[in-house]
Protein backbone atom coordinates (compact mmCIF):
# COMPACT_ATOMS: atom_id res chain seq x y z
CA UNK A 1 0.00 0.00 0.00
CA UNK A 2 1.23 3.77 -0.30
CA UNK A 3 1.43 5.57 2.89
CA UNK A 4 -0.57 9.05 3.04
CA UNK A 5 1.62 12.09 5.03
CA UNK A 6 0.92 14.57 6.43
CA UNK A 7 0.28 16.18 3.31
CA UNK A 8 -2.24 13.96 1.95
CA UNK A 9 -5.64 15.33 1.14
CA UNK A 10 -7.81 15.74 4.76
CA UNK A 11 -10.37 13.71 2.92
CA UNK A 12 -8.10 10.67 2.29
CA UNK A 13 -6.92 10.69 5.17
CA UNK A 14 -9.85 10.67 6.88
CA UNK A 15 -10.85 7.89 4.76
CA UNK A 16 -8.11 5.25 5.56
CA UNK A 17 -8.58 6.30 8.91
CA UNK A 18 -12.57 5.79 9.51
CA UNK A 19 -11.42 2.61 7.58
CA UNK A 20 -9.45 0.79 9.72
CA UNK A 21 -8.44 2.80 12.70
CA UNK A 22 -10.63 2.05 16.15
CA UNK A 23 -10.70 5.18 18.67
CA UNK A 24 -10.79 5.33 22.10
CA UNK A 25 -13.51 6.86 23.42
CA UNK A 26 -15.23 7.81 20.16
CA UNK A 27 -18.44 7.04 18.09
CA UNK A 28 -17.97 4.94 15.14
CA UNK A 29 -20.71 6.83 13.11
CA UNK A 30 -18.85 10.39 13.67
CA UNK A 31 -15.73 9.45 12.33
CA UNK A 32 -17.79 7.35 9.12
CA UNK A 33 -20.17 10.74 9.06
CA UNK A 34 -18.07 13.54 9.93
CA UNK A 35 -14.29 12.14 9.54
CA UNK A 36 -12.16 13.18 12.64
CA UNK A 37 -10.00 16.16 12.60
CA UNK A 38 -6.40 15.11 11.64
CA UNK A 39 -3.63 17.00 13.97
CA UNK A 40 -0.47 16.98 11.41
CA UNK A 41 2.06 18.82 13.43
CA UNK A 42 1.92 21.00 17.06
CA UNK A 43 4.35 23.98 18.15
CA UNK A 44 3.97 25.72 21.84
CA UNK A 45 0.60 25.66 22.80
CA UNK A 46 -0.27 25.22 18.91
CA UNK A 47 -1.61 22.25 16.97
CA UNK A 48 -2.18 22.54 12.93
CA UNK A 49 -4.76 20.24 11.25
CA UNK A 50 -4.71 18.66 7.86
CA UNK A 51 -6.36 22.11 6.96
CA UNK A 52 -3.48 24.43 7.94
CA UNK A 53 -5.54 25.83 10.84
CA UNK A 54 -4.14 27.01 14.08
CA UNK A 55 -5.59 25.69 16.94
CA UNK A 56 -4.95 26.71 20.12
CA UNK A 57 -4.96 23.42 22.55
CA UNK A 58 -6.15 24.45 25.79
CA UNK A 59 -6.01 21.04 27.31
CA UNK A 60 -2.49 19.74 26.53
CA UNK A 61 -3.00 17.29 24.36
CA UNK A 62 -4.78 14.86 27.17
CA UNK A 63 -3.34 16.90 29.94
CA UNK A 64 0.13 15.63 29.46
CA UNK A 65 1.86 18.17 27.38
CA UNK A 66 3.04 20.35 30.24
CA UNK A 67 6.18 21.69 28.37
CA UNK A 68 4.31 22.41 25.28
CA UNK A 69 4.84 20.95 22.02
CA UNK A 70 8.15 20.91 19.92
CA UNK A 71 10.98 20.40 22.35
CA UNK A 72 13.87 19.99 20.82
CA UNK A 73 16.16 18.73 23.90
CA UNK A 74 13.44 15.70 24.38
CA UNK A 75 13.65 14.36 20.85
CA UNK A 76 17.67 14.67 20.85
CA UNK A 77 17.81 12.34 24.06
CA UNK A 78 15.24 9.92 22.73
CA UNK A 79 17.55 9.61 19.61
CA UNK A 80 20.66 9.43 21.86
CA UNK A 81 19.13 6.58 23.88
CA UNK A 82 18.03 4.58 20.96
CA UNK A 83 21.55 4.28 19.66
CA UNK A 84 22.81 3.31 22.96
CA UNK A 85 20.85 0.91 24.64
CA UNK A 86 16.88 0.93 23.19
CA UNK A 87 15.60 -1.43 25.02
CA UNK A 88 16.11 -3.83 28.22
CA UNK A 89 14.27 -4.87 30.49
CA UNK A 90 14.03 -4.29 34.49
CA UNK A 91 13.04 -8.12 35.58
CA UNK A 92 15.15 -10.60 37.04
CA UNK A 93 17.57 -8.61 38.59
CA UNK A 94 18.58 -6.23 35.56
CA UNK A 95 18.63 -2.47 35.92
CA UNK A 96 19.92 0.12 33.47
CA UNK A 97 21.18 3.36 33.97
CA UNK A 98 17.82 6.11 32.68
CA UNK A 99 15.40 4.03 35.05
CA UNK A 100 17.63 3.98 37.66
CA UNK A 101 19.00 7.72 37.59
CA UNK A 102 14.37 8.36 37.01
CA UNK A 103 13.69 6.72 39.86
CA UNK A 104 15.91 8.17 42.09
CA UNK A 105 15.26 11.56 40.66
CA UNK A 106 11.49 11.09 40.98
CA UNK A 107 12.46 9.76 45.09
CA UNK A 108 14.10 13.56 45.30
CA UNK A 109 11.12 15.34 43.70
CA UNK A 110 7.95 13.33 45.41
CA UNK A 111 7.19 14.43 49.34
CA UNK A 112 7.89 12.93 52.16
CA UNK A 113 8.98 9.21 52.25
CA UNK A 114 7.44 8.91 49.10
CA UNK A 115 10.96 7.23 47.76
CA UNK A 116 10.75 4.35 45.80
CA UNK A 117 9.26 3.36 41.89
CA UNK A 118 7.50 0.82 40.01
CA UNK A 119 7.08 1.92 36.69
CA UNK A 120 4.71 1.35 34.11
CA UNK A 121 4.14 2.62 30.58
CA UNK A 122 0.69 4.43 31.55
CA UNK A 123 -1.57 5.55 34.23
CA UNK A 124 -3.77 2.80 33.49
CA UNK A 125 -0.91 0.05 34.54
CA UNK A 126 0.43 2.30 37.35
CA UNK A 127 -2.89 1.94 38.67
CA UNK A 128 -3.39 -1.78 38.05
CA UNK A 129 0.06 -1.97 40.20
CA UNK A 130 -1.21 -0.21 42.42
CA UNK A 131 -3.96 -2.45 42.92
CA UNK A 132 -2.11 -5.66 43.26
CA UNK A 133 0.59 -3.68 45.59
CA UNK A 134 -1.88 -2.93 47.96
CA UNK A 135 -3.01 -6.06 48.16
CA UNK A 136 0.05 -7.65 48.44
CA UNK A 137 1.14 -5.38 50.70
CA UNK A 138 -1.23 -6.08 53.46
CA UNK A 139 -0.95 -10.31 52.99
CA UNK A 140 2.45 -9.74 53.65
CA UNK A 141 2.13 -7.69 56.93
CA UNK A 142 -0.67 -10.81 57.62
CA UNK A 143 -4.04 -9.34 56.65
CA UNK A 144 -4.93 -10.69 53.71
CA UNK A 145 -8.15 -10.06 54.38
CA UNK A 146 -7.36 -6.46 53.92
CA UNK A 147 -8.34 -6.14 49.85
CA UNK A 148 -11.04 -3.95 49.40
CA UNK A 149 -9.98 -0.59 47.69
CA UNK A 150 -12.43 2.35 48.07
CA UNK A 151 -12.81 5.08 45.34
CA UNK A 152 -15.24 7.76 44.33
CA UNK A 153 -17.61 7.97 41.64
CA UNK A 154 -17.11 9.78 38.63
CA UNK A 155 -13.12 9.68 39.15
CA UNK A 156 -11.37 9.06 36.71
CA UNK A 157 -7.82 5.85 37.13
CA UNK A 158 -7.31 4.41 33.62
CA UNK A 159 -9.20 2.42 30.52
CA UNK A 160 -7.91 -1.82 32.08
CA UNK A 161 -10.08 -3.42 33.65
CA UNK A 162 -8.54 -3.33 37.11
CA UNK A 163 -7.83 0.61 36.83
CA UNK A 164 -11.56 1.03 34.65
CA UNK A 165 -12.63 -0.59 37.92
CA UNK A 166 -11.18 1.43 40.02
CA UNK A 167 -12.56 4.78 38.36
CA UNK A 168 -15.97 5.48 39.41
CA UNK A 169 -17.26 6.26 35.27
CA UNK A 170 -20.80 4.48 35.46
CA UNK A 171 -20.71 4.31 31.07
CA UNK A 172 -17.44 2.48 31.69
CA UNK A 173 -18.39 0.03 34.21
CA UNK A 174 -21.68 -0.57 31.94
CA UNK A 175 -19.38 -2.13 29.36
CA UNK A 176 -17.71 -5.37 29.95
CA UNK A 177 -18.13 -6.83 33.25
CA UNK A 178 -16.83 -3.82 35.64
CA UNK A 179 -16.13 -3.39 38.34
CA UNK A 180 -14.13 -6.32 39.27
CA UNK A 181 -14.51 -7.06 43.17
CA UNK A 182 -13.35 -5.45 46.34
CA UNK A 183 -13.74 -2.14 44.84
CA UNK A 184 -16.31 -0.10 46.59
CA UNK A 185 -17.37 3.38 45.44
CA UNK A 186 -17.96 6.40 47.26
CA UNK A 187 -19.65 9.92 45.84
CA UNK A 188 -17.54 12.74 44.54
CA UNK A 189 -17.11 16.29 46.44
CA UNK A 190 -19.00 17.87 43.43
CA UNK A 191 -20.56 20.86 45.55
CA UNK A 192 -22.04 22.60 41.99
CA UNK A 193 -24.12 19.44 41.19
CA UNK A 194 -24.30 17.61 43.75
CA UNK A 195 -24.19 20.36 47.27
CA UNK A 196 -27.90 21.06 46.99
CA UNK A 197 -28.80 22.99 50.22
CA UNK A 198 -25.68 22.76 51.95
CA UNK A 199 -22.69 24.62 52.27
CA UNK A 200 -19.53 23.64 50.48
CA UNK A 201 -18.14 23.43 53.86
CA UNK A 202 -20.44 21.10 54.81
CA UNK A 203 -20.78 19.26 51.83
CA UNK A 204 -17.08 18.84 51.83
CA UNK A 205 -17.17 17.21 55.44
CA UNK A 206 -20.26 15.32 54.50
CA UNK A 207 -18.69 13.58 50.92
CA UNK A 208 -15.75 12.83 53.09
CA UNK A 209 -17.75 11.18 56.02
CA UNK A 210 -19.04 8.49 53.46
CA UNK A 211 -15.33 7.22 53.77
CA UNK A 212 -15.83 6.21 56.73
CA UNK A 213 -19.71 5.06 56.59
CA UNK A 214 -18.00 3.08 53.56
CA UNK A 215 -15.19 1.05 55.67
CA UNK A 216 -17.58 0.50 58.51
CA UNK A 217 -20.28 -0.84 55.92
CA UNK A 218 -17.39 -3.32 54.22
CA UNK A 219 -15.42 -3.37 58.12
CA UNK A 220 -12.29 -2.11 58.38
CA UNK A 221 -10.66 -5.21 58.80
CA UNK A 222 -11.30 -5.70 54.97
CA UNK A 223 -10.39 -2.09 54.27
CA UNK A 224 -7.18 -1.70 52.34
CA UNK A 225 -7.03 1.78 51.23
CA UNK A 226 -8.67 4.61 49.65
CA UNK A 227 -7.60 5.83 46.04
CA UNK A 228 -8.45 9.46 44.45
CA UNK A 229 -7.15 12.41 42.67
CA UNK A 230 -6.17 15.51 44.42
CA UNK A 231 -8.52 17.24 42.08
CA UNK A 232 -10.29 14.94 39.72
CA UNK A 233 -9.76 15.83 36.36
CA UNK A 234 -11.63 14.05 33.78
CA UNK A 235 -14.55 13.71 35.83
CA UNK A 236 -14.87 17.74 34.69
CA UNK A 237 -12.10 19.24 37.01
CA UNK A 238 -14.11 19.21 40.40
CA UNK A 239 -12.05 21.17 43.26
CA UNK A 240 -13.16 19.57 46.80
CA UNK A 241 -14.65 21.93 49.41
CA UNK A 242 -12.11 23.05 51.47
CA UNK A 243 -12.93 20.92 54.07
CA UNK A 244 -12.59 17.61 52.38
CA UNK A 245 -8.94 16.59 52.67
CA UNK A 246 -8.73 17.08 55.95
CA UNK A 247 -11.36 15.24 56.86
CA UNK A 248 -10.47 12.36 54.72
CA UNK A 249 -6.77 12.46 55.86
CA UNK A 250 -8.65 12.35 59.69
CA UNK A 251 -10.19 8.94 58.48
CA UNK A 252 -7.36 7.66 56.55
CA UNK A 253 -5.43 8.03 59.75
CA UNK A 254 -7.90 6.63 62.30
CA UNK A 255 -8.95 3.71 60.05
CA UNK A 256 -5.35 2.67 59.10
CA UNK A 257 -5.91 2.32 55.31
CA UNK A 258 -3.55 3.35 52.54
CA UNK A 259 -4.07 5.78 51.26
CA UNK A 260 -3.20 6.54 46.94
CA UNK A 261 -2.82 10.04 45.48
CA UNK A 262 -3.81 9.56 41.77
CA UNK A 263 -1.44 12.05 40.24
CA UNK A 264 -1.60 11.19 36.50
CA UNK A 265 -3.19 14.82 35.96
CA UNK A 266 -2.25 16.87 38.82
CA UNK A 267 1.44 15.75 39.08
CA UNK A 268 4.76 18.01 37.63
CA UNK A 269 3.32 21.18 38.05
CA UNK A 270 -0.06 21.61 36.66
CA UNK A 271 -1.89 22.82 40.10
CA UNK A 272 1.11 24.62 40.81
CA UNK A 273 3.55 22.64 42.94
CA UNK A 274 5.77 19.75 41.37
CA UNK A 275 2.37 17.35 42.72
CA UNK A 276 -1.28 18.14 43.62
CA UNK A 277 -0.93 16.30 47.10
CA UNK A 278 1.24 19.14 48.11
CA UNK A 279 -1.18 21.80 46.63
CA UNK A 280 -4.71 19.90 48.62
CA UNK A 281 -1.85 18.54 51.66
CA UNK A 282 -2.41 15.57 51.24
CA UNK A 283 -0.01 12.98 52.70
CA UNK A 284 0.25 9.50 50.16
CA UNK A 285 1.32 6.22 50.60
CA UNK A 286 1.35 6.00 47.11
CA UNK A 287 1.26 8.70 44.15
CA UNK A 288 0.27 7.48 40.91
CA UNK A 289 2.13 9.23 37.81
CA UNK A 290 2.45 9.50 34.18
CA UNK A 291 1.27 11.89 31.56
CA UNK A 292 3.37 15.48 32.62
CA UNK A 293 6.03 12.77 33.71
CA UNK A 294 7.30 13.01 29.92
CA UNK A 295 5.25 15.88 28.89
CA UNK A 296 3.54 13.22 26.72
CA UNK A 297 6.72 12.64 24.49
CA UNK A 298 7.05 9.63 25.64
CA UNK A 299 4.62 6.43 27.18
CA UNK A 300 5.39 6.06 30.80
CA UNK A 301 4.04 6.11 34.34
CA UNK A 302 4.69 5.07 37.64
CA UNK A 303 3.69 4.31 41.43
CA UNK A 304 5.70 6.06 44.07
CA UNK A 305 5.62 4.43 47.25
CA UNK A 306 6.77 5.02 50.66
CA UNK A 307 9.74 3.30 52.31
CA UNK A 308 7.69 1.41 54.65
CA UNK A 309 5.56 -0.44 51.74
CA UNK A 310 8.79 -0.79 49.56
CA UNK A 311 10.21 -2.44 52.67
CA UNK A 312 7.33 -5.26 52.64
CA UNK A 313 7.28 -5.65 49.01
CA UNK A 314 10.88 -5.64 48.61
CA UNK A 315 11.13 -8.65 51.10
CA UNK A 316 9.27 -10.94 49.04
CA UNK A 317 9.15 -11.09 45.27
CA UNK A 318 6.05 -9.15 43.54
CA UNK A 319 5.58 -11.27 40.75
CA UNK A 320 4.47 -8.59 38.48
CA UNK A 321 5.85 -5.93 35.52
CA UNK A 322 5.60 -5.21 32.20
CA UNK A 323 7.91 -5.47 29.46
CA UNK A 324 8.19 -1.61 29.40
CA UNK A 325 8.69 -1.09 32.79
CA UNK A 326 11.18 1.46 32.94
CA UNK A 327 11.64 1.52 29.44
CA UNK A 328 15.20 3.34 28.47
CA UNK A 329 13.82 5.79 25.64
CA UNK A 330 11.09 7.09 28.01
CA UNK A 331 13.02 7.06 31.02
CA UNK A 332 15.31 9.44 29.67
CA UNK A 333 13.25 11.51 27.92
CA UNK A 334 11.10 11.55 31.16
CA UNK A 335 14.36 12.82 32.90
CA UNK A 336 15.30 14.96 30.35
CA UNK A 337 11.75 16.69 30.61
CA UNK A 338 11.87 16.98 34.52
CA UNK A 339 15.60 18.51 33.93
CA UNK A 340 14.00 21.02 31.92
CA UNK A 341 10.55 21.97 33.80
CA UNK A 342 13.59 22.42 37.08
CA UNK A 343 16.27 24.30 34.97
CA UNK A 344 13.63 26.79 33.70
CA UNK A 345 12.03 26.83 36.94
CA UNK A 346 8.48 26.49 35.05
CA UNK A 347 7.02 24.93 38.49
CA UNK A 348 7.76 28.23 40.23
CA UNK A 349 6.72 30.56 37.11
CA UNK A 350 3.18 28.55 37.17
CA UNK A 351 2.56 29.45 40.67
CA UNK A 352 3.39 32.64 40.67
CA UNK A 353 2.61 34.13 37.04
CA UNK A 354 1.01 32.00 34.98
CA UNK A 355 -1.94 30.65 37.10
CA UNK A 356 -2.42 33.67 38.88
CA UNK A 357 -3.45 35.29 35.58
CA UNK A 358 -5.16 32.24 33.82
CA UNK A 359 -7.40 32.32 37.05
CA UNK A 360 -8.22 35.83 36.68
CA UNK A 361 -9.40 35.55 33.19
CA UNK A 362 -10.48 32.38 33.22
CA UNK A 363 -12.86 33.53 36.27
CA UNK A 364 -13.88 36.40 34.27
CA UNK A 365 -16.22 34.18 32.42
CA UNK A 366 -18.59 34.02 35.16
CA UNK A 367 -20.05 36.86 33.54
CA UNK A 368 -20.98 35.40 30.84
CA UNK A 369 -24.80 35.00 30.66
CA UNK A 370 -24.42 30.83 30.20
CA UNK A 371 -21.54 30.57 32.88
CA UNK A 372 -22.44 29.52 36.34
CA UNK A 373 -19.52 29.04 38.30
CA UNK A 374 -15.99 28.74 37.19
CA UNK A 375 -13.56 26.29 39.13
CA UNK A 376 -9.54 26.33 38.91
CA UNK A 377 -6.71 24.86 40.63
CA UNK A 378 -3.40 26.22 38.71
CA UNK A 379 -3.67 24.94 35.64
CA UNK A 380 -6.78 22.95 35.50
CA UNK A 381 -10.23 24.68 35.57
CA UNK A 382 -13.67 23.87 34.56
CA UNK A 383 -17.02 25.91 33.87
CA UNK A 384 -20.20 24.95 34.94
CA UNK A 385 -22.60 26.18 31.97
CA UNK A 386 -26.28 26.83 33.35
CA UNK A 387 -29.05 28.34 32.01
CA UNK A 388 -30.34 29.94 35.41
CA UNK A 389 -26.96 30.60 37.75
CA UNK A 390 -28.69 31.22 41.39
CA UNK A 391 -30.33 27.62 41.23
CA UNK A 392 -27.48 25.85 39.31
CA UNK A 393 -30.23 24.46 37.49
CA UNK A 394 -28.93 21.75 34.61
CA UNK A 395 -30.34 22.46 30.99
CA UNK A 396 -33.74 21.09 30.04
CA UNK A 397 -32.09 19.08 27.20
CA UNK A 398 -30.20 15.88 28.05
CA UNK A 399 -27.11 16.31 30.22
CA UNK A 400 -24.34 17.19 27.68
CA UNK A 401 -26.12 18.65 24.95
CA UNK A 402 -24.66 22.78 25.98
CA UNK A 403 -21.42 20.98 26.72
CA UNK A 404 -21.35 19.46 23.17
CA UNK A 405 -22.45 22.21 21.25
CA UNK A 406 -19.56 24.76 23.21
CA UNK A 407 -17.07 22.06 22.72
CA UNK A 408 -18.17 22.31 18.55
CA UNK A 409 -17.67 26.22 18.92
CA UNK A 410 -14.79 26.03 20.43
CA UNK A 411 -13.33 23.83 17.58
CA UNK A 412 -14.55 25.60 14.93
CA UNK A 413 -12.95 29.00 16.64
CA UNK A 414 -9.63 26.72 16.34
CA UNK A 415 -9.99 26.38 20.46
CA UNK A 416 -9.71 22.70 22.25
CA UNK A 417 -11.31 22.99 25.41
CA UNK A 418 -13.18 19.87 26.51
CA UNK A 419 -16.64 19.12 27.66
CA UNK A 420 -18.01 16.42 30.33
CA UNK A 421 -21.07 16.67 30.19
CA UNK A 422 -22.58 20.85 30.45
CA UNK A 423 -18.37 21.36 32.15
CA UNK A 424 -16.03 22.83 29.89
CA UNK A 425 -12.42 22.26 30.62
CA UNK A 426 -8.96 23.60 30.12
CA UNK A 427 -5.89 22.19 31.25
CA UNK A 428 -3.26 24.02 28.87
CA UNK A 429 0.57 23.40 28.69
CA UNK A 430 2.08 24.99 31.40
CA UNK A 431 4.15 27.36 29.07
CA UNK A 432 1.29 29.01 27.47
CA UNK A 433 2.07 33.00 27.76
CA UNK A 434 -0.61 35.53 29.29
CA UNK A 435 -1.06 36.82 25.43
CA UNK A 436 -1.71 33.20 24.23
CA UNK A 437 -4.33 32.71 27.58
CA UNK A 438 -6.01 36.44 26.23
CA UNK A 439 -6.95 34.49 23.29
CA UNK A 440 -8.10 31.50 25.17
CA UNK A 441 -10.34 33.82 26.91
CA UNK A 442 -11.30 35.71 23.78
CA UNK A 443 -12.29 32.14 22.06
CA UNK A 444 -14.28 30.42 24.85
CA UNK A 445 -16.46 33.79 25.24
CA UNK A 446 -17.09 33.91 21.67
CA UNK A 447 -17.85 30.00 21.42
CA UNK A 448 -20.23 30.86 24.54
CA UNK A 449 -21.81 33.31 22.52
CA UNK A 450 -22.20 31.34 19.95
CA UNK A 451 -23.26 28.30 21.88
CA UNK A 452 -26.08 30.56 23.62
CA UNK A 453 -27.58 31.66 20.52
CA UNK A 454 -27.65 28.04 19.20
CA UNK A 455 -29.47 27.12 22.23
CA UNK A 456 -31.92 29.74 22.58
N1 LIG B 1 -5.48 8.44 36.33
C1 LIG B 1 -5.92 9.66 36.02
C2 LIG B 1 -6.21 10.64 37.11
C3 LIG B 1 -6.11 10.02 34.69
O1 LIG B 1 -6.59 11.23 34.38
C4 LIG B 1 -5.80 9.09 33.69
C5 LIG B 1 -5.98 9.43 32.27
O2 LIG B 1 -6.56 10.42 31.92
C6 LIG B 1 -5.35 7.82 34.07
C7 LIG B 1 -5.18 7.54 35.40
C8 LIG B 1 -5.04 6.78 33.05
O3 LIG B 1 -3.87 7.09 32.40
P1 LIG B 1 -3.55 6.45 30.97
O4 LIG B 1 -4.55 7.00 30.01
O5 LIG B 1 -2.14 6.88 30.72
O6 LIG B 1 -3.66 4.98 31.10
Amino acid sequence: MTLLTPNSPTAELQALDAAHHMHPFTHGQGLRDKGARVITRAEGVWLTDSEGNRILDAMAGLWCVNLGYGRRELADVAARQMMELPFYNTFFQTTHVPALNLAAKLAELAPGDLNHVFFASSGSEANDTNLRLVRTYWAEKGQPERQVIISRWNGYHGSSVGSGSLGGMKGMHAQGGLPIPGIAHIDQPDWWGEGGEMTPEEFGRARARQLEEKIREIGPEKAAAFIAEPVQGAGGVIVPPETYWPEIRRIVDEYGILLIADEVICGFGRTGNWFGSQTMDIRPDIMTIAKGLSSGYQPIGGSIVSDEIAAVINGTEFNHGYTYSGHPVASAVALENLRILEEEQIVETVRTRTAPYLKERFESLTAHPLVGEARIVGMMGSIALTPDKARRAPFAAEAGTAGLITRERCFANNLVMRHVGDRMIVSPPLVISQGEIDTLIERAWQSLDEAQAELA
